[in-house]
C-alpha cells in the first residue's frame, strides 16, 4: 500500500481547471455537451451563470469558455429545429 520510494510532495494540487465533484462528472468545457454541466453560480440579474466546468453561460445562450473562446448565442427558443446530423 505505501510506496516508500518517493517522498510525498504536495498532495492534491492539480492544475486541471475542472474540479468537478459530481457523479457522474460534468462534461468538460471541450465537450459539445458542456451546457449540461451543473450550475455553480447563477446571476440572473447580470444575465449569466457559471457552470461547473468553468463555462460562463449567458442568458442569450452565448458562452464564454475557460480558455477565452466565445461561443455565439444559439437560442434554443427559436422555432426552427436545428438538426445536428
Ligand atoms: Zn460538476
Amino acid at each position: 500500500m505505501n510506496t516508500p520510494s518517493s517522498r510525498s510532495q504536495t498532495t492534491s494540487q492539480r492544475k486541471t481547471p475542472s474540479m468537478c465533484q459530481h457523479q457522474p462528472t460534468c462534461p468538460t468545457a471541450d465537450s459539445p455537451d458542456r451546457e449540461a454541466a451543473h450550475t455553480v453560480a447563477h446571476h440572473p440579474e447580470q444575465g449569466w451563470s457559471l457552470l461547473c466546468n468553468g463555462v460562463l453561460l449567458f442568458e442569450d445562450t452565448g458562452e464564454l469558455l475557460p480558455d477565452g473562446q466565445i461561443i455565439a448565442p444559439h437560442r434554443p427558443l427559436s422555432h426552427r429545429l436545428v438538426t445536428a446530423a
